[in-house]
């Protein structure tokens, strides 16, 4: 080949000989490398190379005809190997790359390791993965008010909508028709899910409603066969991307609409670095490619309804459940005086289902603190008196602790509240109440639904088979049993304690707490008038158990957002959270007070500091941890401080530091 006539995409490697490479590490810059021959390390495509002395993966992101300055002809090392033909990047890629680098403080390298698929072959056979199914699942005819919703979806080409419905409402034929719509107008669409194991229903109606131009992305994908969904995306042979949060990235062409299904979900923001937040991800992206975004919950997060008040977020609404069945019948009952987990009034229920043919879902928040500290007479807790969140009982120390500003206190002899000397911490364990169940009710089969489960290959599906077939009575489950699940037979729902998440340090408790309520809630009476709700807990008078029980989403946001507009929390501030990690407590301490202190100097008049303070998860895998909490009524100068503080501090030797933007808890 005549190397002055090149190949359009491949550049002549004499005009190029040199490539610029990210790596996915905290250093933020690129390397030089010399370009090898044969094959052509373009632009997007991931390289081998020396990096100092071990091998490293990084991604090519320039080319260039001539060194940096100061770096000589000798000193460049060759690229090793060229693992890609074609490139990985999107059109969009580096700028959303340069984007979440900026927004989440980490490197280009670490925000491409979070976007881009990481498999090395691709599948001989690349089929597309749902061509079993019927080619198109028939759309519905659409009610009054999916109509109006719709309608208003597709008024404008970008724009930001929430659709606002109680469970069972039909949101899911709307986010389709809505979809199918944009694919008509020559454009691209992004449907975004929690977590695939949960939402598995919505993932097949949307399958089966585009067929084979819909990719499905995922993290129980093998590596390989992500990176062949990705190929199918770049090459627009699917044009349709379902997935759960990084999927976000899909380099999805001509993009015309992102569907967030189930917006409040906390899994839409990535548990580590860069911790992007799906939903902020989105809003970027529909914001710069004219894209419509619509977001969707029957418990909308905190954020979104000060949104949708505000009237920057158009509202659409559905009422009704269209699949028949009525909203359901919440029963609080006060666990005070009641002994073991299961109150006389829950077994009653369970034993009556029972006899009647029917099934029962049991919910148990394991997650979080088995442990706090409360009133066993009037079920008050103690909080910090300086943040107004609860506070924890550490049991080892005997010491009440606040996870925000690190107050501490002995636990109390008497309560304060009404004086009772019947005090003291308590725990509530999934075993504990598998053992209580399986004691109380022999003749009751019951199968165990969590995390651990969903981990272990097929034994999810094998669960959720016999549930439905009737061959278990009681489901018992952590917040997995909350979502998208549908079973006819399920007469009760027994909210073992609602309190667990309410007792969280966490400013967000009480939104969590209500709306797993609704959703756990939910579950019951979808398809039959007869449902039933039994809400137990020890503090049967709290607003958020009022309004959960209730069932009444405006009352809760109106007092949750006055509460939280009165101790400043988002979404009236904007928080940066940076934690300290360290094998040694008093590296992490020095590393957090110089930080606090150094913040001090350079944060803007209207940020504060709060801390440090040990995190409520305050040791993990043997690792101590500590945090310091800045907070300011709007991002822009806290961010553009906090970043360059991140980039200059020095941490002490053996001391980590992990920076947090907009925290959705601050465990
Ligand atoms: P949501 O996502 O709001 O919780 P779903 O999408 O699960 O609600 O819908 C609940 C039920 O209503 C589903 O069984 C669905 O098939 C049914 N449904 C939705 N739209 C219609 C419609 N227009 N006509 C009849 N049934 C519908
Ligand atoms: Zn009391
Ligand atoms: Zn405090």
């Amino acid at each position: 080949m005549n190397p002055e006539t090149p190949v359009p995409g491949i550049p002549a490697a004499e005009s190029s000989p040199f490539v610029e490479v990210v790596f996915p590490i905290p250093l933020d810059r690129a390397f030089t490398y010399r370009r090898l021959p044969e094959p052509p390390a373009r632009v997007g495509c991931r390289v081998e190379a020396l990096l100092g002395t071990r091998k490293a993966v990084g991604w090519v992101v320039g080319e260039t005809p001539s060194l940096p300055e100061g770096l000589g002809e000798s000193a460049v090392k060759p690229v090793l190997r060229v693992l890609d033909s074609e490139p990985l990047f999107g059109p969009r890629t580096p700028e959303l790359a340069s984007w979440l680098a900026g927004m989440y403080l980490c490197s280009r390298g670490e925000a491409l390791a979070a976007m881009l698929p990481s498999g090395r072959r691709e599948p001989s056979e690349a089929s597309p993965p749902f061509e079993d199914y019927p080619p198109m699942g028939e759309p519905l005819a659409l009610s009054a008010e999916q109509e109006a919703g719709l309608a208003r979806i597709l008024a404008d080409r970008a724009g930001r909508k929430y659709l606002y419905g109680t469970t069972g409402s039909g949101k899911t034929e709307v986010f389709l028709q809505a979809a199918e719509a944009t694919l008509k107008e020559g454009r691209g669409v992004l449907y975004l899910v929690p977590e695939i194991a949960l939402t598995k229903q919505v993932v097949d109606a949307v399958s089966r409603r585009f067929g084979d131009r819909c990719a499905v992305l995922h993290s129980g994908l093998s590596p390989s066969r992500r990176l062949s969904e990705w190929r199918r995306i770049l090459s627009g042979r699917a044009d349709v991307v379902v997935g759960a949060r990084s999927a976000v990235f899909a380099p999805v062409a001509n993009l015309g609409l992102v569907v967030i299904d189930e917006e409040h979900e906390g899994s839409y923001k990535s548990g580590s670095s860069p911790r992007y937040h799906a939903r902020q991800v989105a809003m970027k992206r529909c914001a710069d490619e004219g894209a419509r975004l619509v977001l969707g919950s029957a418990t909308p997060s905190a954020e979104a309804w000060s949104l949708m008040a505000e009237g920057t977020l158009e509202r659409l609404d559905l009422t009704r459940r269209l699949a028949g069945g009525a909203p359901p019948v919440v029963e609080v009952v006060d666990m005070r005086g009641e002994e073991g987990a299961l109150s006389r009034r829950l077994a009653a229920e369970l034993a009556r289902v029972k006899a009647e043919g029917g099934q029962s879902i049991l919910f148990l928040n394991r997650r979080g603190f088995s442990y706090f500290f409360r009133c066993r007479s009037c079920g008050a807790e103690i909080r910090c008196r300086h943040c107004s969140v609860g506070l924890t009982y550490h049991k080892d120390r005997n010491r009440l602790l606040c996870h925000y500003c690190g107050y501490s206190e002995a636990p109390p002899r008497a309560c304060l509240e009404c004086g009772s000397l019947d005090v003291g911490w308590a725990g509530f364990g999934t075993e504990r109440v598998e053992e209580e169940l399986a004691a109380r009710f022999p003749g009751l089969s019951s199968a165990r639904l969590d995390a651990d489960t969903a981990a272990r290959k097929g034994e999810l599906d094998r669960i959720l088979d016999s549930f439905r077939d009737g061959r278990i009575d009681v489901l018992l489950g952590t917040q997995m049993v909350a979502k998208g699940l549908n079973f006819p037979g399920v007469k009760l729902v027994g909210i073992v304690l609602a309190d667990t998440s309410l007792n969280l340090p966490d400013f967000r408790a009480a939104e969590r707490t209500f709306s797993l309520v609704v959703q756990v809630a939910g579950r019951a009476g979808r398809f039959s008038p007869d449902g039933r709700v039994i809400l137990q807990t020890f503090r049967p008078e709290s607003p958020t158990m009022r309004y959960a029980a209730a069932q009444d989403v405006e009352g809760f946001y109106a007092a949750e957002l006055a509460a939280r507009r009165e101790l400043g929390f988002p979404p009236f501030s904007r928080i940066i959270r940076v934690v300290f990690r360290s094998r040694k407590a008093d590296r992490a301490w020095e590393g957090a007070r110089a930080f606090a202190e150094a913040a001090a100097r350079s944060l803007p008049a209207d940020a504060e500091i709060l801390g440090p303070a040990e995190c409520p998860i305050s040791s993990m895998a043997g690792t101590f941890r500590l945090h310091v909490v800045l907070r300011a009524p709007t991002m822009g100068g806290l961010h553009r401080s906090v970043s360059r503080l991140v980039r200059e501090f020095e941490p002490p030797p053996d001391c980590r530091l992990e920076t947090d933007v907009d925290p959705v808890s601050l465990l």
